[in-house]
């Protein structure tokens, strides 16, 4: 039989598992409502779908179930108990709109949904046997004898094996239509050890958590990391600085977030004393999603005495790198390869780049248990970003310090400018960009140009709108502090950047107003 994905689940305690506003969890109640929902999830697929039926007790790989993934209890549940019966999780996000999740099921044909009681779920997901969730439920007897059929413990399914997909996470959707990533379950293992060595993390941590769980940050990380662990999450179910605060000041003991969660923290700490003070408490502050600003991440620094961990993921591969607990400091790099992920970068011609000079631009490819096992219904996107030898495409460009940190400049995609001859990332002029005090929040994106094959174009939130910086001064500014061929050639003025649901800014709608093609 194979190990258990979360050990602390078979030897129930009381200690807390899952705490959602003033809603809690215990390890013995997590685990007789997630086996009970198991025994439902089930009998539900084996009434309403056509899967093969493995073995007495446990539908197939061949079944999904959908997850209406708001930020509650019941979500958390919901995936624990869809692992427990042996079936793969799909978590829908409730904000999508009916295209998106028209897609996503389509794509996904999940058997059923659960969903907390009382949610109403729009057009697309109502279709949809639905299985209510119900946290306060206990095993029932059915379900103990289907299980004692097949030899497992009274209540308990036989522990699906590590190449059995485990969930079925939907990708940003940052640079196309989001793709579904499927995810075995030696992978969500593999990567969430690896990250407990890197992090020195224990059941004894307790995590903030205010992202939401229809991505791999939120779920995988967020709610099954410290499941495996043993240790407890604190959902704020919306993030906010006094949620923070209070947690870390009541026992919590890290906190995960993305960029722009730093950057109000960042904005925060200049006149909130007790976060700064419950920051500086704090035994680990993560970051992931999307490139961390230097800026903000030396004002957390000057307030709090703290540094930020960056680690570096995607929903295909999970986790590939992060800062080590005990790593020196360092802002802008997302530290090296976790144990078990092999990490090249490579030239457009496919050749490895050797040199750890800090300069030289490739593409990071990975290898390793952390990776997906192929795009849903999408094979030839799966050969494709496989290369022939057996590396993962991550259409991320880096570079590497001489002693192997990894410093990423952005997305082949949408990140790399080809300019006068030079391969400029957009992040690093982004930073120098944010250290301009007119400049609130920026991105830059390449555009065809005649003269250059691409001009570098910076589109800039003005820190006051009444008088944003002129593109003369912008570019002056980059000049000092970069090389002169990074300075932007047009600043565009925006009220704000597209951003999606985890905060990443959507450089595809951004486009020359001027031509109108505006998205
Ligand atoms: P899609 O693949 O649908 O276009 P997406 O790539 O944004 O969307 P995700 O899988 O959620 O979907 O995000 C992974 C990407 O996020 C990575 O490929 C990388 O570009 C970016 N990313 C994640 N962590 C970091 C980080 N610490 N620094 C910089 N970029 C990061
Ligand atoms: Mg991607």
């Amino acid at each position: 039989m194979s190990s258990p994905l979360f050990p602390a689940l078979e030897n129930p305690s009381e200690r807390v598992a899952l705490t959602f506003g003033d809603r809690r969890l215990t390890y013995a109640r997590l685990g007789s409502a997630a086996d009970a929902l198991a025994a439902r999830i089930t009998d539900t697929a084996r009434i309403t779908d056509t899967a093969r039926i493995a073995d007495a007790g446990r539908v197939t790989d061949a079944t999904r179930v959908a997850v209406w993934a708001t930020p509650a209890l019941e979500t958390a549940v919901a995936v624990v108990a869809a692992l427990r019966a042996g079936v793969a999780a799909v978590p829908l996000n409730p904000k999508s709109g009916a295209k998106e999740l028209e897609h996503i099921l389509a794509d996904s044909a999940p058997t059923l949904v659960l969903a907390a009681p009382g949610d109403e779920l729009p057009s697309p997901v109502a279709e949809l046997t639905r299985v209510d969730v119900d946290v306060d439920a206990d095993v029932d007897m059915d379900a103990d004898a289907d299980a004692d059929a097949s030899g497992a413990a009274p209540g308990r399914f036989p522990e699906a094996g590590p190449e059995e997909p485990a969930l079925v996470v939907y990708t940003s959707g940052t640079t196309g239509p989001p793709k579904g990533a499927v995810l075995p379950r030696r992978a969500v293992a593999a990567t969430l050890d690896a990250l407990a060595d890197a992090w020195a993390w224990t059941g004894d941590d307790v995590l903030v958590h205010g992202l939401p769980l229809f991505h791999v940050h939120g779920l995988v990380l967020g709610v099954l990391g410290p499941l495996r662990r043993g240790g407890e999450v604190r959902h704020l179910g919306r993030f906010s600085t006094e949620g923070v605060t209070r947690e870390l000041d009541t026992g919590a003991t890290m906190l995960f977030g993305v960029p722009t969660m730093y950057h109000r923290i960042a904005q925060a700490v200049q006149r909130e004393p007790e976060l700064a003070k419950a920051l500086g408490r704090a035994r680990l502050l993560v970051s992931g999603s999307a490139a961390l600003p230097v800026h903000d991440h030396e004002r957390i620094t000057a307030a709090t005495g703290r540094r930020v961990i960056e680690r570096y993921g995607m929903t295909e591969t999970l986790m590939n790198t992060s800062v080590r607990a005990d790593g020196e400091p360092r802002a802008g790099t997302v530290g090296v390869p976790l144990p078990g992920v092999a990490l090249r970068l490579v030239e457009e011609d496919g050749s490895p780049i050797e040199r750890w000079d800090g300069e030289s631009v490739g593409e990071i490819q990975v290898r390793g248990a952390n990776l997906f096992t192929g795009y849903l219904n999408r094979p030839d996107a799966t050969r494709a970003a496989f290369t022939a030898d057996g590396w993962f495409r991550t259409g991320d460009m880096a570079v590497r310090d001489p002693d192997g940190w990894v410093r990423i400049v952005g997305r082949k995609a949408t990140d790399l400018i080809k300019s006068g001859g030079y391969k400029i990332g957009a992040g690093e002029i982004e930073n120098a960009l944010l250290d301009h005090p007119g400049v609130r929040e920026v991105a830059v994106t390449g555009e065809p140009d005649a003269d250059l094959g691409e001009r570098i174009v910076a589109w800039v939130v003005p820190a006051d709108p009444q008088s944003p910086p002129s593109e003369r001064e912008l570019a002056d500014h980059v000049a000092g502090r970069l090389a002169p061929h990074k300075r932007p050639r047009v600043v565009r003025h925006l009220d704000a950047l597209p951003r999606n649901d985890m905060g990443k800014v959507m450089k595809r709608s951004l486009s020359d107003p001027n031509k109108g093609t505006d998205a």
